[in-house]
């Protein structure tokens, strides 16, 4: 999706290739892998460094989660980078058979709304007072959260063709 959008993307697991990007997209799969193996391969510290330093960061799902303050339903011991002054439930919509699809309605983001895909998604409980909802379900429940440089979704928009939370994103990038 980045490259497609123009940006030069590459993975990054070892600390010192954070110091090569201008920004970074924490993907979704398994927050407590991520949280383990970015402790286990001291990425853990420099990137907090670097968040609370002002680099962008979006984070998808498992990515929003290890942005987050505060983490609630997470394992034992498990942690996360934090910066995004919000309060997030793990799984909160039940297990994977659980996944749905909708619409939101974002106006930052245009007319049409994004088609948001939610697989095992965490939800924004609480947002603080750093941070501002950008998309909301139906029933009020914030699944999308912005503060500076940071940028937070609940959703997928990578497996959908919607390239705008990823242009948006890099505008972060200047
Ligand atoms: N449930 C996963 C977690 O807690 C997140 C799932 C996902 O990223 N799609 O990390």
């Amino acid at each position: 999706m980045l490259r497609a959008l123009g940006a030069d993307a590459r993975p990054v697991r070892r600390p010192e290739e954070l110091t090569e990007i201008d920004g970074l997209v924490i993907p979704g799969g398994e927050s407590t892998v991520i949280d383990k193996l970015s402790r286990a391969f001291g990425v853990a510290e420099p990137l907090k460094a670097a968040i609370a330093g002002g680099l962008p960061v979006y984070g998808t799902c498992a990515g929003l989660i290890l942005l987050a303050d505060t983490v609630r339903d997470s394992i034992q011991g498990q942690q996360s980078f934090g910066g995004l002054d919000v309060v997030v439930r793990r799984n909160a919509f039940g297990t994977q058979l659980d996944s749905f699809e909708t619409d939101l309605d974002i106006p930052e983001l245009g007319a049409d709304p994004v088609h948001a895909v939610f697989i095992r998604a965490p939800i924004v409980e609480e947002v603080g007072p750093a941070a501002r909802p950008l998309a909301e379900l139906e029933d009020g429940r914030v699944v999308a959260v912005e503060q500076g440089n940071l940028l937070g979704t609940s959703f997928h928009p990578e497996v959908t063709g919607d390239t705008r939370f990823h242009e948006y994103f890099l505008r972060k990038l200047g």
